[in-house]
């Protein structure tokens, strides 16, 4: 037998967390009004509680490298009788958009189309990145139900790749919605556009960069990217929603129509909450096997080659902050914290003042 452990020392972030819990008061709302088969939906929707913290310490399998958001319990019969729970890590995200804009050559700047597309990135797209994880976890995977009599196991292998795209659909699809702003959740009616826009970029073509070249596309989360971008390309032709464009050798992928592309995003959730509802096990098979696994080789080689001229990792990590007491007159008054950049020595640090065995 084998097992691992995960933990996270964390502080809870006020402001972050007001805006989840605007989203949790509204939950019913958001069932009510989502595009999906009514019999689908939740006739009331409950426990759903979000927790925004930011970690201060990383351990064992989340250190060094870490979810963004932790998501519990998996089983959905106890979601449904019981709830969830969704605890989304601020500052990792806000870590990891940071250090992509702090780098000299970054995704958007070789993968956006023109100056324009990345203005609007560059203005919106860290806090609307968050939204869209606040929204997934806290709404999005809560969302829906199981008709009575459907095995939630009935997807088998597809089941985690389907599930992420549902979560991840009505996290777009409500990103789009007037009342966001309303609600204040987003500061205007734009703002949503760059979340369209990079997730198309990264589904259609960036996240290949962290696929060997000639191996398919099999992690759970990038085959729902992957799955979301390529129905809609493909299910948007005949309107230009999504337009494929070339310069000077290089691919590139630009949305025309965004209203038309929400519009995309709602029948795809339809679909795939149907899917899920009724356990339609050839169906979600079909989805995945079509759009989900097979990455064009020559896009795909283009993409990994554009990745590594911008000398840039495709996974990050994290060394833990030294949290030191201050200590006067043998009482702890403050504390310093001070930034390591140096993984190994702190593990073998870790190892020496911690190890037991
Ligand atoms: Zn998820």
């Amino acid at each position: 037998m084998k097992a691992t452990w995960e933990a996270v020392v964390n502080i809870r972030d006020a402001a972050a967390s007001a805006r989840t819990e605007t989203i949790s008061e509204n939950a019913q709302w958001f069932e009510d009004n989502s595009p999906i088969d009514p019999r689908f939906k939740k006739k009331t929707v409950k426990g759903i509680s979000a927790k925004v913290i930011d970690a201060t310490t990383l351990g064992g399998d989340c250190y060094p490298s870490t979810p963004i958001g932790i998501n519990l319990p998996n089983a959905d019969w106890i979601r449904k009788e019981h709830g969830s729970k969704s605890v989304t890590i601020a500052n990792i995200t806000h870590a990891y958009n940071l250090s992509a804009e702090e780098a000299p050559k970054s995704t958007t700047s070789e993968f956006a189309w023109d100056e324009q597309e990345i203005a609007m990135i560059k203005k919106y797209s860290a806090y609307t990145d968050e939204l869209h994880t606040d929204l997934h976890e806290c709404l999005g995977h809560g969302s829906g139900q199981l008709l009575a009599g459907v095995s939630s196991n009935a997807l088998g292998e597809y089941s985690s790749a389907l599930e992420e795209a549902r979560a991840d659909l009505f996290a777009l699809y409500y990103m789009g919605d007037p009342k966001m702003v309303e609600l204040k959740l987003l500061p205007d009616a734009e703002a949503y556009k760059a979340q369209y826009l990079t997730y198309i970029r990264n589904g259609m073509q960036v996240q290949f960069a962290r696929v060997e070249q000639g191996r398919p596309n099999t992690e759970a989360h990038m085959q729902n990217r992957k799955l979301i971008s390529e129905w809609c390309y493909e299910k948007g032709l005949a309107d230009n929603v999504i337009e494929k464009k070339e310069r000077d050798g290089k691919t590139y992928f630009v949305v025309n129509d965004y209203e038309k592309l929400r519009g995309l995003f709602g029948e795809l959730l339809a679909e795939i909450q149907r899917i899920k509802s009724e356990g339609d096990y050839a169906a979600g098979k079909a989805l995945i096997e079509k759009y989900a696994i097979h990455i064009d080789p020559v896009l795909h080689k283009e993409v990994r080659e554009r990745y590594a001229s911008l000398g840039i990792r495709p996974y990050g990590g994290f060394v833990n902050p030294e949290i030191i007491p201050v200590i006067e007159n043998g009482e702890v008054t403050d504390y310093r914290i001070e930034y390591p950049d140096d993984f190994l020595g702190q593990m073998l640090e870790y190892g020496e003042k911690y190890g037991v065995l």
